[in-house]
């Protein structure tokens, strides 16, 4: 008799185990719910993980992207590039700072973002009319930073890597070189994000890393409030013990302890989690080799992160509606930034970049998560063979 599983099959979820259970409930008993000390231990458990010198917790990926903004100083006006293949919030922290946010579309190889497209739109402009640029390290595959720090330096351009899909994941550099997403060789600062769906799961949660010690110690004060206490940064002399100083509009983005907590016990079982995802990618890669009609996105890269698995097929949405069906629940990564409503009514509109809109039209993500039994995914690769057999 045929398998069929015992449980709905999402794109993603996360693995909670008893271990992280029991950290959870010890924070609970700890004196700090909210600044306790697992939030600099998994700061700095994280940084070294990555490769970066620091490293900041944040209550989410978005407000990670926001106080990143923040501390680049993006100014009204000001022009950032990033890629129409990502999540809204990588575009949207521009746009919390009034900036303006322009597109350079993908690589329909990868799905990052195509530096050459990219290089072609600062030429067309003088140096100076944009400031920044916010790649994305998509569904897991790292941009070569490498290459875009030599563009940012040609054009003056600071640059926010959006690793939320790539922690662990690396690209090799020229001289032959592993680097890690994150690890603030290349790129002023980097952003992570611990949503459920992500490789790291805190509930919420967020992380952002940097070998920059100044945009690091404005981070802290970001993060509170714009508050410090730290004698070394205060513009006044203290009026005693309790003394501290708002020196600038800052915001509670701050991490409880509870989640850090969670996010250190999952943080030592990422490398586990990481090659049970590559190798299932790899299960497929070859399930899916020859299979007509139907492609693999960047099948078999190195320092893939493989927070998602994305096939191409011609009928997407009979296919997404046939696995619904099978109770597989794949999803789709992602409606293009630019044809969102909101990036409309910014003059943003349909054909503006036609790859991601093709990439669009045909890309679905099938489950992949550490937890996803070879069974589960026998059954999944069998129901869609079936729907391409019709
Ligand atoms: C998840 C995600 C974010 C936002 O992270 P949250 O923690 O959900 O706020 C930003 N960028 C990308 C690419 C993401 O996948």
């Amino acid at each position: 008799m045929p398998f069929t599983p015992t449980r709905p099959l999402p794109y993603g979820r996360q693995f909670i185990n008893e271990a992280d259970v029991a950290a959870v409930v010890a924070s609970l008993h700890g004196d700090y719910l909210t600044q306790g000390p697992a939030v600099a231990e998994f700061e700095q458990q994280f940084a070294r993980y990555v490769g970066a010198t620091y490293a900041v917790a944040v209550s989410n990926g978005t407000a990670a992207l926001h106080l990143c903004a923040l501390a680049l100083d993006v100014q009204p006006g000001q022009r950032v590039i990033t890629t129409p293949l990502t999540f809204a919030a990588s575009a949207n922290c521009v746009r919390y700072c009034g900036g303006e946010v322009h597109f350079a579309d993908i690589d329909p190889a990868t799905g990052l973002v195509d530096l050459a497209k990219v290089r072609a739109l600062l030429e067309a402009h003088p140096k100076g009319y944009f400031t920044g640029l916010i790649p994305v390290d998509f569904a897991g595959l790292a941009v070569n930073l490498e290459q875009a720090r030599q563009l940012a330096d040609e054009f003056g351009l600071w640059i926010i890597e959006d690793s939320c899909h790539s922690p662990g994941g690396f690209f090799v550099d020229s001289k032959g070189q592993e680097q890690r997403c994150g690890n603030g060789r290349f790129a002023e600062l980097a952003i992570f994000s611990f949503h459920p769906v992500k490789h790291i799961a805190c509930g919420e949660g967020g992380m952002i890393t940097t070998n920059d010690e100044r945009l690091y110690r404005h981070l802290l004060r970001l993060r509170t409030h714009g508050i410090t206490r730290d004698p070394a940064d205060l513009v006044r002399d203290s009026d005693g013990g309790w003394y501290m100083e708002m020196q600038e509009l800052g915001y509670n983005y701050r991490l409880p302890d509870l989640n850090c907590a969670l996010g250190l016990s999952q943080l030592a079982r990422a490398e586990e989690g990481l090659a049970r995802r590559r190798q299932l990618a790899a299960q497929y890669d070859a399930a899916f080799a020859g299979l007509d009609g139907l492609t693999v996105l960047a099948p078999g890269r190195p320092g893939h992160a493989y927070h998602l698995y994305v096939v191409q097929v011609g009928d997407r949405k009979g296919l997404y509606d046939f696995l619904k069906t099978r109770q597989i629940f794949a999803q789709v990564h992602y409606i293009p930034v630019h044809r969102m409503p909101y990036y409309e009514g910014l003059g943003w509109c349909e054909g503006d970049f036609p790859v991601a809109e093709t990439y669009y039209a045909h890309c679905l993500s099938i489950p992949l998560f550490p937890t996803l039994t070879d069974e589960e995914q026998g059954y999944v690769v069998a129901c869609i063979r079936e729907f391409l057999a019709k």
